[in-house]
């Protein structure tokens, strides 16, 4: 079920349960501010999530709370993952859900990156 962005964070999502490791993840990369693994349901040959360590439900939630800190940890983490997954060339997409219309499943910000495919065009008709 499609999530709202706008509410206080659920401290027993799934991905809060997967920083606290009490559900397993392949892990690609983790540092001080961000984790990334693989999407259990994927949707392109690569399709990895990445989370920031702190505790916010949407972008607008983090870029309003985060300190500056965790907010270039986290966009460095993107930008890292996605080149390590080697994927600059040819190219992938990423995408970060908020709110109900965009079907935000899981109340913790995250970041798909999605690669190794033709992506075809930019949304779906509604
Ligand atoms: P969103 O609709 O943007 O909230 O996407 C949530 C994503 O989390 C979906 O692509 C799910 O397949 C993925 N997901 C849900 N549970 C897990 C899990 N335990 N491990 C990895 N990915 C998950």
């Amino acid at each position: 079920m499609p999530v709202t962005a706008t509410g206080t964070y659920d401290d027993g999502n799934i991905f809060a349960r997967i920083l606290r490791g009490e559900i397993p993840s392949k892990r690609v990369y983790e540092d001080d501010f961000a984790v990334a693994f693989h999407d259990i349901n994927p949707q392109a040959p690569i399709h990895v999530l990445v989370i920031p360590r702190g505790a916010y439900v949407s972008w607008a939630d983090f870029s309003a709370k985060a300190s500056d800190a965790e907010i270039a940890g986290f966009v460095r983490a993107v930008g890292t993952v996605a080149r390590d997954l080697g994927l600059e060339e040819p190219g992938y997409r990423l995408l970060a859900n908020a709110g109900v219309h965009a079907h935000q499943e899981v109340p913790h910000l995250h970041v798909h990156i999605f690669g190794g495919r033709q992506m075809g065009a930019m949304l779906p008709r509604a």
